[in-house]
């Protein structure tokens, strides 16, 4: 079994432990696994979404692709019967003309429909949209939590606790094995929960329990704080978001979520180079290998800079070619059929 050598391959084995074992309050509750999302000032490592298992089923009607903020204030607000589209949605706080833009794109996505009535577009919704998430998990990973990487963290964290966003922040972190996790004596919020995850075995004990965040309150966004040491007395700045905010930005967090899954890194990695290869640590996950540099790469090596990059020959493709593409083309399908999977009546 190829060990998790990277940070990267921890990342994905803690998403596949995840997908196996998280379990929501709720049992019929199903989960969505995503990485790398989040805010343009903080993104987090691994994300579950748990959600309403009618409202998922019924956000299947949208398609598999996200709708970005401002399809998502369309959608939310399309009225069930025909009306002018400047008497059915709320101001968006910006020109009008977007606006018809956008509505544009709804219609062409089959999610509203509309029609002219003289010089005006009306609109009315195809389906409602559906309330379909119910809680936002974020998880950073750090397989090996040294003095400084935990200081880096610890900010990270404090930022996250403030805000509020998610409603369960937590680190997982390689299991060592000891009485007590190494992890625990870190200076960490104590809102965050410690995963000691064994990404070998796929197995992960709690070695301390989050707690919930006030995803419906105000939110503090912390913009600056004193680093000067334990004598620098500056004060550090903030500002407040507003709950409404928070509400959209966590439901565009979850579209994007929604969209990408977590097998969505063959999108970014070089999966027609001739030495990238899929190796299972177990039936039901694949993860990236790279056969010039014998383990696991991360994705940002696997990359069009990486100088061992080589072009999968052609022969590779002859059969089914250019229908079926090669190698690299199967391993994209792979993925993206498992990563559909997840989504219930897609
Ligand atoms: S050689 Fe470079 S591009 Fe090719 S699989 Fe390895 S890391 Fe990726």
């Amino acid at each position: 079994m190829p060990r998790a050598e990277t940070e990267f391959s921890f990342e994905l084995r803690t998403c596949r432990w995840v997908e196996r074992e998280w379990r929501p309050a709720a049992s019929d509750c199903p989960i969505i696994v995503a990485r790398q999302l989040g805010t343009k000032r903080r993104r987090w490592d691994t994300i579950v979404l748990e959600c309403d298992p009618d409202g998922l089923r019924q956000r299947a009607k949208f398609g598999p692709e996200r709708l970005d903020g401002d399809l998502l204030h369309v959608v939310r607000n399309a009225p069930a019967e025909w009306a002018y589209y400047r008497d059915a949605l709320p101001h968006p706080g910006y020109p009008w003309r977007y606006v018809r833009e956008t509505i544009h794109r709804a219609d062409d996505r089959g999610v509203v429909e509309t029609r002219r009535n003289g010089n005006r577009i009306e609109i009315r919704r195809t389906w409602e949209y559906p309330d379909w998430l119910e809680r936002i998990v974020a998880i950073e990973n750090k397989p090996d939590l040294d003095k400084s990487a935990a200081r880096a963290l610890a900010s990270q964290l404090e930022y996250d606790v403030a805000m509020g966003l998610a409603d369960e922040v937590w680190v997982a972190t390689r299991a060592t094995g000891e009485r007590v996790e190494p992890v625990l004596f870190e200076d960490l919020p104590v809102e965050v929960g410690i995963l000691a995850l064994d990404p070998e075995a796929l197995t992960g004990e709690i070695a301390w329990h989050p707690r919930t965040l006030a995803v419906d309150d105000r939110g503090t966004r912390i913009l600056e704080r004193p680093d000067g040491g334990t004598r620098d007395g500056s004060a550090a700045r903030f500002e407040y978001v507003d709950p409404e905010t928070k509400v959209d930005k966590r439901l565009a967090i979850a579209e994007r979520a929604y969209e990408r899954g977590w097998r969505s890194f063959v999108d970014t990695m070089r999966h027609d180079c001739r030495h990238f290869q899929l190796r299972a640590p177990d039936s039901r996950q694949a993860l990236p290998y790279c056969a010039a540099n014998d383990r696991s790469q991360s994705a940002a090596e696997c990359s069009g800079s990486c100088a061992d990059f080589e072009p999968e020959p052609p022969v590779w493709r002859t059969s089914g070619w250019p229908i079926e593409g090669g190698p690299g083309k199967r391993v994209r399908k792979i993925l993206e059929k498992r990563r559909r999977r997840r989504r219930p009546d897609l």
